[in-house]
């Protein structure tokens, strides 16, 4: 008799006197953790199977069910924690590398929860954001370094350079079709298209529907270079080339050749079933001067007419690397923080490697204004943004604008159950199957990303507000707006604020 080590990770508690044994739960759950015994005439629930994404919980007519944690465990110990005597287990038994998906769970410090706001009080009076102008748009791309004038003394105000215009700081960040449904990404399109923002293709290609949406598009090189010919170039606008992600940092990714069918194979120019193996390296890239050839290459394709983002992950030395991305010739710097979000990665790699996005940012931009090239590149930051507070005190650390991820899925409906890799995304969102897509609404997601990003639009007027600040612009580096909480020396000297008090 084989073994199994485990016991379930949740437990599926049924109130049997509301349940009507509508089956419901059955139909809902791609994972079969319920079924119907005729005999009994009750329903069951295989807790091994499981992974808590509330599907089941959410659509239960009577609220008979909910999701607990297995209170079962080993003998207490800090060290050998439940969780590393189940991953041995696992591993001993399958010989594999743990897999697992969205971001970082890991119980590290959480820079924004530490960092606090400013406003103004007495002098400087705050602004009421409802009764007089406030200023949320933002451009990314390089500005001049300098004022200009015309012949006849007036200031030059057309921008030379390629830009992004933002109605807000706010953009979708890179997933790609493939590793989200076809659903997920007519919502992101026409929410960014309805938004004045933009949302981002991933390395996965554009499918042709959405070559309608390109002006409100960010279209993703990645290391595969699927999907990639000169009218997807041409097609969005901007095109990002995708160096690193923060949740799997220094490695390469895997979509698995059962994913690789239809729509997608298309989509990704490769044959139906085969595996899309994105390798760890540009094998073009070795250097800086190797960027800066890719970098002009595709400004070269697409007639100098779009903004060129190179996307790293946070990691050590940070801002050295973006540094020389500022010289590369790139309009802007995407940097993806420990905690972001991401279809599969080993789980090894997405809870040990990488650094926090805080101190990233915060690296970077004070690195590139001591080089006296901020105005080279525009920094957009990602993993995580949770809220509007989180991007307030991102653009007062120097960011010109952030990507969300994770909050853009949840508002979506996505349960962070974290089983993304498995493909049977209840929500219709980490999906391809054709009766789990359907599920997911594009008309009424859409909606629910408008609503997100504009109650958060919102929310950061009212802050600047608070501040006496009527502009993004005005807001951005603007480091005295921010006091650290319960932070060291050492912390707030990286972030470049002072404690709160002083
Ligand atoms: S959905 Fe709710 S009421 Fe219907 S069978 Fe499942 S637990 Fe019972
Ligand atoms: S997208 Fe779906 S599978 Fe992935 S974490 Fe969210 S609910 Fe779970």
């Amino acid at each position: 008799m084989v073994i199994d080590y485990l016991s379930p990770d949740y437990e599926v508690v049924r109130n049997q006197q509301r349940c009507i044994a509508c089956r419901v739960c059955e139909r809902q759950c791609a994972n079969e953790v319920h079924s119907y015994d005729p005999d009994l005439k009750v329903m069951k629930s295989d807790d091994s199977k499981c992974v808590n994404c509330h599907r089941c919980v959410a659509l239960c007519p009577t609220h008979a069910l909910k999701i607990v944690k297995n209170n079962d465990t080993f003998k207490i110990n800090a060290n050998w924690t439940n969780e590393a005597i189940s991953e041995i287990f696992r591993q001993a038994g399958t010989g594999g590398v743990l897999l697992s998906s969205m971001g970082n769970p890991q119980p590290y410090p959480i820079y924004w929860d530490k960092i606090l706001i400013n406003a103004s009080q007495v002098t400087n009076p705050s602004i009421d954001p409802l009764r007089e102008p406030m200023e949320t748009r933002t451009f990314l791309g390089k500005r001049p370094d300098k004022l200009e004038r015309n012949a006849d003394g007036s200031l030059k105000t057309d921008n030379p350079y390629p830009n992004l215009e933002l109605s807000v700081p706010i953009m979708f960040s890179a997933m790609s079709y493939g590793s989200i449904s076809y659903n997920a990404h007519e919502s992101l399109a026409r929410a960014a298209q309805e938004l004045g923002i933009y949302y981002n293709t991933g390395e996965g290609g554009l499918h042709e529907d959405f070559y309608k949406y390109g002006s409100h598009t960010i279209v993703q090189v990645a290391s595969g270079r699927f999907g990639v010919h000169k009218d997807y170039l041409e097609a969005g606008a901007a095109i990002e080339i995708k160096i690193g992600q923060g949740a799997k940092p220094g490695i390469g990714g895997h979509l698995p050749g059962e994913k690789i069918v239809g729509d997608i194979s298309r989509t990704r120019m490769i044959p139906e079933g085969s595996d899309a193996i994105s390798p760890a390296p540009h094998h073009d890239i070795y250097s800086i001067e190797d960027l800066r050839q890719l970098v002009y290459s595709l400004k070269e394709a697409t007639a100098y007419k779009k903004p060129i983002i190179v996307k790293i992950a946070a990691v050590h030395n940070v801002a050295a690397i973006a540094s020389g991305i500022a010289r590369s010739g790139a309009d802007i710097i995407a940097i993806d923080g420990y905690r972001g979000g991401t279809g599969a990665a080993p789980t090894r790699i997405r809870d040990n490697v990488g650094i926090p996005i805080e101190l990233a940012l915060a690296a970077v931009d004070e690195r590139l204004r001591q080089e006296h090239i901020r105005n080279n590149v525009s920094i957009v930051v990602g993993g995580t943004i949770r809220n509007s507070a989180d991007i307030v005190k991102a653009i007062a650390l120097g960011a010109d604008a952030v990507y969300i991820g994770t909050s853009a899925l949840l508002a979506l409906g996505c349960h962070l159950c974290r089983t993304c890799q498995s493909g049977k995304c209840n929500w219709g969102i980490a999906t391809q199957r054709p009766d789990l897509v359907k599920r997911l609404n594009p008309e009424i997601g859409y909606r629910r990303l408008v609503n997100l990003v504009s109650a958060w639009k919102h929310e950061i007027m009212e802050m600047m507000g608070g501040m006496g600040i009527n502009s993004i612009e005005a807001l951005r580096g603007n480091r005295l707006m921010l006091r650290g909480i319960g932070l060291t020396e050492k912390e707030l000297q990286i972030l470049g604020i002072k404690h709160a008090g002083e």
